[in-house]
């Protein structure tokens, strides 16, 4: 079908995966979903010196776990493959050199060291209409001259040779009209010496030879797009272009500029979907993932960063941003991001992720700390009980432990119920494990009315003995109902903590 919808997430395989360029593939699977349409990936690597190993099947894994897998990629294939602009290589010489013949494009000899020249001697050097009459160029150069450079295979890019004086635009769907002006471009190259296209001739041959119909990129790109406008023109493709969205920068929390890896870095949260180890440095940059943000929190977040549905409605599921999606609804102006609304959105998704689908994740943070939870059976309702109180997925830790380990003496928060400890209070416990023998139902309910009916009955205050409790079970004075943790921790469990305790209370 020669009408269907087909966007594509085109970034280049060189580290680790910024939040601005999951946010860039959400919006285009977003759409693409939306209209029935396909969502490609392609990798754009054509810039050798910027490529890095390991980064295409990092990208994978980004989408992945996102939940947004694409339609066709270098690894799932496609019609319209190789999805690897490396792979492409000797289709986009004939495009450039088309190009040249026709006037739109010429050969430039000029070697790094003449460039460097020019640009000391030359304030605000830019190699376009002002100056390419002075460079070793085949505009400026006899033809045969230029022949004879060509046939002696001399090292040369091919460059687009941009219009003066022109005024020329397009309409994004974020932002309306958007006009350049011709004379604030250079003439940038197309082909470079290596025979490799530059991201300007690929992003738009690949654009037309694989149909795609609409892209969504960051505003970062927006001053490449009047040299990819001349460029559609020029091949002849105008009516194949796809239609453009902007998408809005991410800022930085206060809102002044974009958000780095630096920034990010500085300020204490990542930037980065998941973690990434730099193969030649072998630095560690920490992502969203690992920090222990749920997948469908990132993707809500990301969805949030410059778009709403027009309520006040925050969470959204993927699904739901499939369908609720709308271009009008996109801001242009940047979205400041903010790590601690970010953690509110994983927060909630905790909430509200069913224990069963959170049961993996808290195993392995658990494991991370060696506790084994795999088999624990009560493991659920732990999970159930604990997450209201985890922000990140590794709050688990924290928050379920002591269903797992015995609190220690060293770490236990003894100064708060010490001082008040008296002979009753220990009465009043052994007694507690004693009747708790009798209890036949261990059930919060059950333990909640046998361990208050002794306080009464032993004439103590329940306010007296609850904190005790607590402490003695968990460690300190933190986590939910206490009658609940009893529960889970059983009979037998909660005696023993009881006699540790007591034999620490030295009574
Ligand atoms: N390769 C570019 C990037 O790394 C893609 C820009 C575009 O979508 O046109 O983001």
């Amino acid at each position: 079908m020669s009408d269907q919808i087909r966007v594509r997430f085109a970034p280049s395989p060189t580290g680790g995966l910024h939040l601005g360029g999951v946010r860039t593939a959400l919006f285009n699977y977003f759409f693409a979903r939306q209209n029935n349409g396909k969502f490609i990936l392609r990798v754009e690597d054509t810039d050798q010196t910027r490529f890095v190993e390991g980064a295409e099947q990092y990208i994978m894994d980004c989408l992945d776990w996102c939940g947004i897998s694409p339609d066709e990629s270098p690894q799932t294939g496609g019609k319209f493959g190789p999805y690897r602009q490396s792979e492409r290589k000797d289709l986009y010489r004939q495009y450039a050199e088309q190009l040249v013949e026709q006037g739109h494009a010429y050969y430039a000899f000029d070697t790094p060291e003449e460039l460097e020249q020019k640009r000391e001697e030359t304030p605000n050097f830019q190699y376009g209409h002002t100056h390419r009459n002075e460079l070793r160029n085949s505009i400026f150069l006899p033809v045969n001259e230029v022949q004879a450079l060509l046939d002696a295979g001399t090292p040369h890019v091919i460059r687009i040779k941009m219009p003066p004086d022109e005024t020329i635009g397009f309409t994004d769907l974020i932002r309306g009209r958007v006009n350049f002006e011709t004379n604030q471009v250079d003439d940038k190259v197309l082909l470079k010496a290596d025979g490799m296209p530059t991201y300007h001739l690929a992003v738009v041959v690949d654009d037309y030879l694989m149909k795609i119909t609409h892209a969504f990129r960051g505003e970062e790109w927006l001053p490449s797009a009047p040299v990819h406008l001349l460029l559609w023109e020029y091949l002849g493709w105008k009516e194949a272009m796809p239609q453009w969205a902007h998408l809005p920068l991410i800022l930085k929390p206060d809102g002044h500029g974009k958000l780095s890896k630096r920034d990010a870095d500085q300020l204490g949260f990542p930037v980065y979907a998941m973690n990434w180890t730099d193969p030649k440095s072998g630095d560690l940059t920490k992502g969203f993932r690992e920090l222990g943000f749920l997948p469908e929190a990132f993707v809500n977040l990301l969805a949030m960063l410059g778009w709403n549905n027009g309520t006040d409605q925050e969470l959204f599921s993927l699904e739901e941003l499939v369908r609720e999606f709308s271009l009008d609804r996109i801001s242009k102006a940047g979205a400041q991001f903010d790590f601690e609304k970010a953690k509110w959105f994983n927060h909630e998704w905790i909430k509200q992720t069913p224990a069963k689908d959170l049961e993996p994740l808290v195993i392995h943070t658990l494991r991370s700390h060696q506790i084994s939870a795999e088999n624990n059976p009560q493991l659920k309702k732990i999970i159930d009980l604990v997450k209201d109180r985890c922000t990140l997925v590794s709050d688990f830790y924290e928050h379920s432990a002591y269903f797992f380990q015995k609190p220690t003496a060293e770490t236990t928060d003894w100064p708060s119920i010490q001082p008040k400890w008296n002979a009753a209070k220990t009465d009043f416990f052994q007694s507690f494990v004693q009747k708790s023998a009798a209890i036949n139902n261990w059930t919060a309910a059950e333990i909640e009315i046998n361990f208050k009916n002794l306080a009464a009955e032993k004439g103590i205050k329940i306010g007296e003995v609850m904190l005790p409790f607590r402490v003695i079970l968990v460690g300190g004075k933190f986590g939910p109902a206490v009658f609940e943790i009893a529960e889970l921790l059983g009979i037998k469990e909660v005696s023993e903590r009881i006699g540790a305790a007591l034999l620490f209370l030295g009574r």
